[in-house]
């Protein structure tokens, strides 16, 4: 009898982990069966990927959905649906809310709630704060549960954990990787008198100086070896971080946003105002170049988008009342194929830093990696597209994106989720039926 599938991906290109494939996967029960598949096979669904690349379900592993917060802003419905229009079949999604996902009750309640409206599989993150440090050791092994974060530095919401006194205690307190906004709280707040309202939006990275990103990484890493607590530094944004995280490889994953290597100052604060204010700051092209040159030499496991959205009249604000944070779930993917094409780095690299680097750092289980027993996650992608970033294209309610205008090479044409197609052609298939991402630990 001839095999059946629930899903055949017949004729694309598969990037696997050891390299470019021709080679049809078929998918039953929401996992890969099988790499390579007889031409008698048959299937409930045959996707035809003739002149397409299949990539494992790529993941955002730095979102912040904000909710429970304002839906005029953005939510888990419209944010993850954002997500698998942009070719994500999974993101992490960040404990900043409102309220902030601290405690047991809202884990359980956030747990529940993904499972009912995620249009792709999801993680949450667990915020650590000066007051939950006894709990810390066992949310981070709650289902679903990616880690811990850290704010070290202020950003949107109320979380921050900025002392030594305090950081160490949360690193004495369980095991799993912790996931830290590194900037000095101590330098910014000197730092604040310096300037006065009103000031040009590239101000922010005077304010927020290297010296502050450099200064908290610095803090973190002599506090993670102390106690041999690992780390992973988000959105890593000055040349000499890299530098010297060179030498706390052992204990260190690091992670690159793509507003890094996609804009710089200072033309993105000429062109877009407050809609290139984020935390940290995006710098100069020193650091855009650093930043590629980080990714060349294996500095970076992760690629975030760090979609934090605001309305727009929060982000048309005067500096420094203007909020931080960009929308970029929903673009990710596309500019990182656009950078492929330019040539700044390989497919198979991209790969690498947006499925097996966040599965590595986070310890995510059977994600990450297209190969048999691991979950049916597919990007599906045309490197040939040529499209416009539009913003009629958005979904998130917030309805903007600081890369409004530019043209892509490369676009995804279908995101599948355990054997699930959820995304053609640009739409949304099906109901909800995102999981939560399972975690090692
Ligand atoms: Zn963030």
């Amino acid at each position: 009898m001839a095999e059946h599938y629930d899903l055949l991906i017949r004729d694309g290109i598969c990037v696997l982990p050891w390299g470019q494939e021709a080679i049809d996967v078929g998918v039953r029960d929401g996992r890969i069966k099988a790499l390579g598949v007889p031409s008698s096979a048959t299937a409930e669904t045959v996707f035809d990927a003739r002149g397409l690349h299949v990539l494992p379900g790529l993941i955002d592993p730095h979102v912040h959905f904000r909710d429970p917060g304002d839906k005029a802003v953005e939510s888990i419905p419209t944010g993850s649906k954002g997500a698998v229009l942009g070719g994500l079949a999974a993101v992490f999604d960040m404990p900043n809310t409102s309220p902030s996902v601290v405690d047991a009750d809202m884990v359980t309640w956030k747990q529940k709630y993904v499972e009912e409206v995620a249009w792709c599989d999801m993680g949450i993150y667990v915020g650590g704060t000066k007051t939950n440090i006894a709990a810390l050791a066992g949310l981070e092994c709650g289902c679903g549960v990616c880690g811990i974060k850290i704010f070290a530095g202020s950003s949107t919401g109320d979380l921050m954990v900025e002392d030594d006194e305090h950081l160490e205690k949360i690193m004495r307190s369980g095991r799993r990787r912790i996931a830290y906004h590194s900037e000095d709280e101590y330098r910014l707040q000197a730092r604040k008198a310096l300037f006065k309202a009103g000031d040009p939006y590239a101000t922010h990275m005077e304010w927020r100086d290297e010296e502050c990103a450099f200064l908290g990484t610095r803090r973190l890493m002599a506090l993670a070896r102390k106690t041999g607590r690992a780390a992973h530094i988000l959105h890593v944004s000055t040349a000499q971080e890299f530098e010297y995280l060179k030498d706390y490889r052992d204990i260190c994953t690091t992670e690159v946003l793509v507003n890094y290597l996609t804009q710089a100052a200072p033309d993105c604060y000429e062109r877009l105002g407050g809609f290139a204010v984020m935390n940290p700051p995006i710098r100069g092209q020193r650091h855009m170049d650093a930043a590629w040159k980080a990714i060349n030499e294996g500095m970076v496991d992760t690629i975030g988008s760090d979609h934090a959205p605001h309305s727009r009249a929060q982000k048309m604000l005067p500096w420094p009342s203007c909020a931080s944070g960009l929308t970029g779930v929903q673009t990710l993917v596309p500019i990182m194929l656009n950078h492929v094409n330019a040539g700044r780095l390989s497919l198979n690299r991209m790969v690498d830093l947006m499925c097996a680097g966040p599965a590595r750092v986070y310890g995510a289980v059977g994600k990450g990696r297209m190969a048999a027993g691991y979950d049916g996650d597919f990007t599906i992608v045309d490197m040939k597209k040529q499209r416009r970033i539009e913003e009629s294209w958005i979904v998130s309610p917030s309805g903007w994106t600081p890369f409004a205008g530019m043209d892509i090479t490369g676009w995804p044409i279908s995101t599948i989720v355990r054997g699930t197609v959820v995304m053609r052609d640009d739409t949304v298939l099906g109901s909800p039926g995102g999981k939560l991402v399972k975690f090692a630990g």
